[in-house]
């Protein structure tokens, strides 16, 4: 993630709101894909533009969004926002604070798509790209999961308790908002950009999805765990359990290393040799950071921030996310 920085030279950061020195308002600008300070008068101070703040954000101040006023209809929700099509109830207790925190993680999650180039009008297209955060009632259990364009995130999930319990249950090194984000998009992006387009290339890396009954095969996966050496052709041991897992998984690993490198690219170049542009070069800076980065963790006593070890057949797959990015 990229450090911005307000009119007055004070860093402003991706989530932020206001300026701590210069006191302006501030936040993401849907005009010029900035994080910038707005003036008093309404103006963007890195476009010129006059804006407006998301309702979302003057409502329920769970965005940090500005809009093009000229455009800005009463009511009018930034682009993230506009993609939530249901929303946690704000009159539930905790809900105003679970809906900020996964609103937070899709505006990250569109700040990674567009750092990888990846086309606005593919995310648009018919069935566009949408979310619903959902919680369970005592009858029926919200499934995480992604259908024909739509995100379902269990709201439960913006609870670090359960979260981390989860995380323990089923031995993930990590499970947050945004890696859930990334993981469900990788389904989308099956469906929008494999399916039809890749098909065969992609059932030669990840196996034939349309021959293997999801139920039945993930009721094995749970029953019997991963095979003994996935470490040696899967990022994950969930990724094992069926071919579009498999590609979720490898393109969520694919969008956190694209964003430690971003981030590292913004604040701390020198951590690494080389930010080029191509796969091997990326997984080299990723894996040298990663000695780094790991080694600061354990420091302050964290798990790993990258606990994978990349063996070439996953490599493989990774080329075959990229190449996609590359020509959409
Ligand atoms: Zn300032
Ligand atoms: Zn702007
Ligand atoms: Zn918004
Ligand atoms: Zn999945």
């Amino acid at each position: 993630m990229r450090t911005y920085a307000c009119q007055c030279g004070t860093p402003l950061f991706f989530g932020n709101r206001r300026c701590v020195e210069c006191e302006l308002h501030a936040g993401w600008c849907d005009v010029c894909a900035t994080t910038a300070a707005v003036s008093v008068e309404g103006t963007c101070l890195n476009c010129d533009t006059n804006v407006v703040a998301c309702t979302n954000r003057t409502t329920y101040d769970v965005c940090n969004c500005f809009v093009d006023a000229a455009t800005a209809a009463d009511g009018a929700l930034c682009r993230s926002c506009q993609m939530t099509t249901v929303a946690p109830d704000p009159s539930v207790h905790g809900n105003l604070r679970r809906w900020q925190l996964l609103e937070a993680a899709k505006r990250r999650l569109l700040y990674d798509l567009r750092t990888v180039g990846y086309p606005d009008d593919q995310l648009t297209a018919s069935p566009p790209l949408t979310f619903r955060f959902l919680s369970d009632t005592p009858e029926k259990h919200v499934v995480t999961g992604h259908a024909d364009g739509v995100i379902t995130i269990n709201t439960a999930e913006a609870d670090p308790v359960h979260r981390e319990s989860t995380r323990q249950q089923f031995g993930e090194p990590h499970r947050t908002l945004i890696g859930h984000m990334r993981h469900e998009t990788g389904h989308f992006f099956w469906m929008r950009e494999i399916v039809g387009h890749r098909t065969a290339d992609a059932t030669q890396l990840f196996g034939d999805a349309d021959a293997l009954p999801y139920a039945e095969t993930m009721k094995q996966y749970y029953d019997q765990g991963p095979p003994e050496d996935w470490n040696e052709r899967y990022i994950s041991t969930y990724a094992s359990s069926h071919p579009w897992e498999d590609f979720a998984e490898t393109y969520a690993f694919y969008l956190d290393m694209r964003a430690v490198l971003d981030t590292l690219r913004w604040n701390a170049p020198h951590l690494v040799a080389d930010l080029g542009d191509d796969l091997p070069a990326m997984l080299l800076s990723y894996c040298q950071a990663g000695i780094v980065l790991n080694e600061i963790n354990r420091t302050m006593g964290l798990t790993d921030l990258v606990p994978e070890v990349v063996p070439p057949p996953v490599v493989a797959k990774l080329q075959f996310v990229h190449d996609v990015f590359e020509k959409p």
